[in-house]
């Protein structure tokens, strides 16, 4: 049940203090891209989101979104999002492709790498699978979940449930974390 549990959480991308990852030895930052970067709603990256990107690549990070979901949704994306690479139907929360696709990058040091998701049972599964960090970030819009990341989302308050016994503060602060927000209006 410990392997589903975030290193961290924060509300956002954009909550998040990267300079601080970067003191910590942290210098390369694997994203999710639905509901963490854009819901999918959405194709391409905003003016905050490119932003973000930027300013990311000058505190000197190496920067990657690494996604489940196909090709060309990621290349659509990427062509406006500025980072260091991508890639795409990465099988998370299995960790041979993560792996492989770090060791094409020439990257090997894992206590550099936090990885950054909305899931407990792909991203941070996957990071702990790896051996890296993690960040769980709130999903942009469960709104527009597909079936699969439904029927995953039904597990997550079971198992942070589970772990409120360990650590009871923690569990609270994830479960408001993946909790779904009522809609409003
Ligand atoms: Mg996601």
């Amino acid at each position: 049940m410990l392997k589903y549990i975030p290193t961290k959480i924060a509300l956002s991308v954009f909550d998040i203090n990267y300079n601080e990852l970067y003191a910590n030895g942290k210098r390369i930052i694997l994203f999710d891209l639905d509901n963490t970067l854009i819901s999918y709603y959405e194709d391409e990256p905003n003016d905050k989101l490119i932003e973000l990107g930027n300013m990311l690549l000058s505190i000197g990070f190496k920067v990657f979104v690494l996604s489940n979901n196909k090709g060309n949704r990621i290349m659509k994306f990427m062509s406006k999002f500025p980072a260091t690479g991508a890639g795409y139907l990465m099988k998370k929360p299995f960790k041979s492709k993560i792996i492989k696709f770090l060791n094409l990058n020439g990257i090997h040091s894992f206590e550099e790498i936090i990885m950054i998701g909305d899931q407990l049972v792909t991203d941070v599964l996957c990071a702990n699978n790896v051996g890296v960090d993690s960040i769980l970030v709130k999903s942009i819009s469960r709104e527009s979940e597909k079936f699969y990341t439904v029927i995953n989302r039904l597990r997550e308050p079971l198992i942070i449930k589970r772990f409120a016994k360990h650590n009871k503060e923690y569990a609270n602060q994830i479960l408001e974390i993946i909790k779904k927000e009522k809609k409003h209006g």
